[in-house]
């Protein structure tokens, strides 16, 4: 099954993503956090993508693109794959749509993630991630003790694109360039809507549900 996932930044897309590739055995694709690992690699991608994404901006399509085109054609994504971050512009749709067309696929289905805009900026503001396995916490609902990551032991960091204002333009970004998509995949006719108020786990459950997967 071949999915993208839909949302602001912070409606727990990456959350669902890997709920959803554990239980469809199916790799999850975050171009977030190629871009992420990049800059820490400081190749000349990750320098590149970090001259848009420290200022909150989104990355020009063709580099964009170029990744995901890479990406989906190794051998794990045969069976599917959950795009998570990508597509994010009218633009970038209609070029998966070009490159899926080309090896005789297509998206099955775009789950839609609906969350208050309000509830997004309390959520990334307190964020905290780990910086070596990508481990995100939260300091209400989901801290770590002293800030060391449970996992591998790293010291958390606030990432610089989850600061209130840099949030903003996240979302404000977001509204703008992002939105059209949902109308663009509704005329397709495989949008599903799922909210996302509550918990991380309640809002796997919906997606589960609105996929015809629930009891998996
Ligand atoms: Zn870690």
């Amino acid at each position: 099954m071949n999915l993208i996932l839909l949302g602001a930044p912070g409606a727990g897309k990456g959350t669902q993503a890997t709920g959803l590739s554990a239980i469809l055995k199916i790799p999850h694709i975050s171009t977030g956090e190629i871009f992420r690992d990049n800059i820490r690699r400081n190749t000349e991608l990750g320098k590149l993508a970090d001259t848009y994404i420290s200022k909150g901006e989104l990355v020009p399509d063709e580099v964009t693109v170029q990744i995901v085109k890479d990406r989906i054609e190794q051998a794990d994504c045969e069976n599917g794959f959950i795009l998570d971050g990508f597509p994010r512009t009218i633009a970038q749709a209609e070029m998966l749509e070009e490159i899926l067309n080309a090896s005789g696929r297509k998206i099955d289905r775009v789950v839609n993630i609906v969350i208050d805009d309000e509830v997004v900026i309390n959520r990334l503001s307190k964020r905290i991630v780990c910086p070596v396995c990508g481990e995100t916490y939260h300091l209400e609902f989901n801290p770590a003790e002293d800030n060391i990551c449970k996992k591998c032991g790293a010291q958390l960091v606030h990432r610089e694109d989850d600061k209130p204002d840099v949030i903003r333009n996240r979302i404000a970004a977001y509204h703008k360039k992002t939105e059209p998509l949902v109308e663009f995949y509704r005329h397709k006719g495989n949008l599903m809507n799922v909210r996302s108020e509550n918990s991380i786990e309640e809002s796997l459950q919906n997606t589960l549900y609105a996929l015809g997967l629930k009891g998996i």
